[in-house]
């Protein structure tokens, strides 16, 4: 996600020792489908999702959780997605509400929605799946949209169908991992799985989604979509009555701008395939067959799903083209190479900052220069630094937290900032060279997968880049 405006806060060889150093680097194989057949009309999603469950836990499992991050928009939510601070530019027509009720669970012997905050689906299994097995149970609910600016609600212009359907729990060696939302940073941490998705909606509607349309069928006023995405976190769909498309070819890849409010979508088309392609040439190839770039209401900057990036519609074009960039970024770093970003939120957000940079550094677009955008961080980052010396007489500079543990400016001077200023102090330690091929050696070994802070450390080989990641998140390094 890019929450904070930038101006608005001032396919190497893998050689056997780089698979022995990630080993521990999880999510491999087979993986679990999703086929969802959902039905969208006036605000609620009415859907069946059967999943065939592929168990890689490595133990036999009687029972699965999911999360259900639709729930986190009801009313009376614990875990309320939006802050105080947001909440006039998301709730664009007062205080709206939503929630995604469960209405079955079959084969199963027993389901229940539990959780801190109603957001996990627990699951007893028909009989117990023994590893590497596979079960199958259909799931049927319903997602009431709030009209909220969100990721998940009816927008001015879009409907945004982001973390739409209950999605599986990371199984992480003695239990599955529950993620509460959270008004800060992205509380998404899932396996890479298949999508068969099927979705009709009101023929006036066109779809922007995830992965590829196969087909595209009208009739009785209804427009069926079927869509397909292989080895992907999440899948998201936008709709709108309003969009225009721009087509562009970045290598093997389609993308697709849908925009509805862009004097110059010819330039944020060009923009999304130039660093598109800049990124696949700096740090591997993109994983995905399209790419879509959406404009649509949204009360921070924009927002990342695998193979599909929101924009907000309310950003100046230079903010726009910044969030695109660092959107598009998050295809690698997300997207391809997933991390825990409700505990380290700073080893996405950091490297997707930074890889913007990168794009910025190479190509001089929009005025955003290497040094520009580094004095951006480290004033953004002194600034929280001497605030908080000043009031409280301490500064807790640590970058791996909770997300309910930073507060808002807190998670953006450390997370984005001094993520940033972390991967710059490595280029700058390491040499061009050593730091690029890291971060190739880090995406080839970790796409598809969900890869640790260590991973991302050990891929640079170097134990000089280790000490200068652990000061970092440590909080050592005062810059
Ligand atoms: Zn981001």
């Amino acid at each position: 996600m890019k929450r904070f405006l930038f101006l608005f806060a001032t396919a190497a060889l893998v050689c056997p020792l780089v698979l022995v150093l990630f080993a521990g680097c999880a999510g491999e194989g087979e993986r679990t489908l999703y086929t969802i057949d959902a039905a969208y009309e006036e605000g609620v999603l009415t859907a069946e999702m059967t999943v065939s469950y592929y168990n890689d836990t490595g133990g036999s499992r009687g029972e699965l959780w999911f999360n259900l991050y639709g729930n986190a928009y009801r009313e009376g939510a614990a875990y309320a997605p939006v802050s105080a601070s947001f909440a006039a530019s998301a709730y664009y027509a007062g205080v709206s509400c939503g929630g995604m009720e469960i209405r079955s669970v079959s084969p199963c012997t027993g389901w229940e929605v539990s959780g801190a905050d109603e957001n996990v689906l627990r699951v007893s299994l028909s009989s117990p799946v023994p590893a590497d097995g596979r079960c199958e149970f259909t799931v049927a609910y319903t997602l009431t949209l709030a009209e909220v600016n969100h990721r998940t609600g009816v927008t001015e212009h879009a409907v945004n169908l982001g973390n739409f359907y209950p999605v599986l729990c990371v199984w992480e060696g003695s239990g599955f991992r529950e993620c509460v939302y959270a008004a800060n940073g992205d509380p998404f941490y899932s396996a890479c799985a298949d999508y068969a998705v099927t979705l009709t909606v009101p023929a006036s509607y066109t779809a922007a989604a995830s992965g590829e349309i196969a087909a595209a069928e009208e009739s009785g006023g209804r427009r069926r979509y079927e869509m397909t995405l292989e080895n992907a976190r999440d899948f998201a769909v936008v709709l709108s009555e309003e969009f225009s498309v721009e087509q562009r070819t970045a290598g093997d890849a389609t993308v697709l701008y849908y925009y509805y409010d862009d004097e110059n979508a010819r330039a944020s088309a060009d923009l999304a395939r130039d660093c598109l392609l800049f990124f696949a040439d700096t740090f591997g190839d993109y994983a995905y067959g399209t790419y879509s770039v959406v404009q649509t209401g949204f009360c921070y900057g924009g927002m990342e799903y695998p193979a599909l990036v929101y924009v907000s519609d309310a950003l100046a074009e230079e903010d726009a083209a910044y969030t695109l960039v660092h959107e598009t970024a998050h295809q690698w770093w997300y997207a391809a190479v997933g991390s825990d970003q409700l505990l380290h939120a700073w080893q996405d957000e950091g490297l997707a900052e930074y890889s913007a940079l990168l794009y910025f550094e190479e190509s001089g677009g929009y005025g955003f220069t290497r040094e520009g955008l580094l004095r951006a961080a480290k004033g953004m980052y002194n600034a929280y630094y001497s605030v908080r010396m000043q009031v409280f007489g301490e500064a807790d500079t640590t970058m791996d937290r909770a997300l309910s543990d930073f507060g808002e400016y807190d998670y953006v001077a450390l997370t984005y900032a001094k993520g940033a200023l972390l991967f710059d102090a490595l280029r700058e330690g390491l040499g061009d060279k050593k730091f690029f091929a890291g971060l190739r050696r880090y995406y080839s070994a970790c796409s598809g997968k969900l890869a640790a802070p260590e991973n991302l450390a050990a891929s640079f080989k170097n134990a000089g880049a280790e000490e200068i990641i652990a000061s970092y998140r440590e909080g050592k390094a005062v810059i």
